[in-house]
């Protein structure tokens, strides 16, 4: 059980402040201990974002991922790096990311760099403040890999996703070895793709890769309809991913709701019955600012579905493709909203 009811969190990633973005196009112009610095001021801007909301749960905002090299396709050998966009003009969207391709053995002999960067986090964030780390599920990191080599053995997805668990498995032991409390396994593709496939097998994939550490940290996992330059690309219902997802091995699971209008909001209270279930709040890809009465409305309408001490808000995704000015000033309004509730029904302290 989580350590207060109505609790507020993010999904990991946070916006790049404008210099790194610039700074992570000229990368050559750095030693190593200038991008050490930068690394290290980049996370305690999202940091210092969060405290200042007032979160009870904060992120490094991902904001050293900053580059393909620091990425977890970067930690992986087996496969080339610089894909090349299949369509490079036209309005942004996720189709214009190429997939890797496969030039050997898949495989992380350096992990997948989470420790480090959980390392930093704990560092640079004030003592006692709940800390949360997100890992990419191997079905989600297949999806930018390309099956079918000629010369290799992966025919398809799933037979690269294999490859990939006990990968980021390792990566999630490693985690509650250095002390991690709390992670995050992102799967968004297999929420945007459960509507065709088979919803069972995911489940299996997902519980396979939690297991060692099942008990050993909180657990939570995201269920995106994708966000890749503020788009969605998945068929925005619920209804054909439940009743399997119920059976995923999570302490915690979100759900976007905002950008969805609230729609099938009750399946909040099917959740609630297993887990502890993060309800999306703030639409991350609007740029209308929740006010704090919207939220505390919002956290109203959950009650219906669900108890306090099963209840967490959240966004709906990741913050990293909405501008930074609107991030912070949703961030605050979300955690005012709740406050505001929690104050009515005498939940604080
Ligand atoms: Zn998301």
């Amino acid at each position: 059980m989580k350590e207060k009811p109505l609790r507020t969190s993010v999904i990991g990633s946070y916006p790049f402040p404008g210099w790194l973005e610039f700074a992570s196009r000229n990368l050559d112009q750095f030693g190593s201990a200038d991008l050490a610095e930068m690394q290290d001021d980049a996370a305690m801007v999202a940091i210092q974002d969060q405290l200042r909301a007032g979160l009870d749960v904060i992120t490094d905002g991902e904001q050293t991922r900053l580059d393909f090299n620091l990425s977890f396709y970067g930690y992986l050998n087996g496969i080339a790096l610089e894909p090349a966009s299949p369509r490079r003009f036209g309005p942004p969207a996720h189709d214009q990311r190429g997939k890797h391709e496969i030039v050997g053995r898949i495989a992380a002999p350096r992990g997948l760099g989470t420790v480090g960067e959980y390392e930093r986090l704990r560092r640079l964030a004030p003592a006692g403040q709940r800390l949360k780390m997100s890992v990419p599920g191997p079905y989600t990191m297949s999806g930018r890999i390309q099956p079918k080599h000629p010369r290799h053995r992966y025919p398809d997805r799933y037979v690269i996703t294999e490859e990939l668990l006990p990968i980021v498995q390792k990566e999630l032991v490693r985690l509650a070895d250095a002390g991690c409390e709390e992670v995050c396994v992102d799967e968004p593709s297999m929420s945007c793709y459960g509507h065709r496939e088979d919803t069972k097998r995911f489940v299996d994939i997902f519980n396979r890769t939690v297991e060692p550490v099942v008990g050993r940290m909180r657990l939570c996992t995201h269920l995106c309809f994708g966000n890749y330059k503020g788009h969605a690309v998945g068929y925005r219902r619920y209804a054909p991913l439940f009743p399997d997802f119920l059976e995923l091995k999570v302490d915690e699971l979100h759900l976007e709701m905002a950008s969805r209008e609230y729609a099938e909001l009750e399946i909040i209270g099917k959740v609630a019955e297993r887990m502890d279930v993060a309800v999306g709040i703030i639409d991350v890809k609007s740029y209308f600012i929740e006010t704090p009465e919207l939220v505390a409305d919002k956290v109203r309408a959950c009650l219906e579905f669900a108890p306090a001490d099963r209840l967490v808000f959240a966004p709906d995704c990741g913050l990293s493709q909405t501008a930074r000015w609107a991030a912070r000033q949703k961030l605050e309004n979300m955690v005012e909203g709740v406050r505001r509730v929690r104050r009515e029904r005498g939940l604080d302290g």
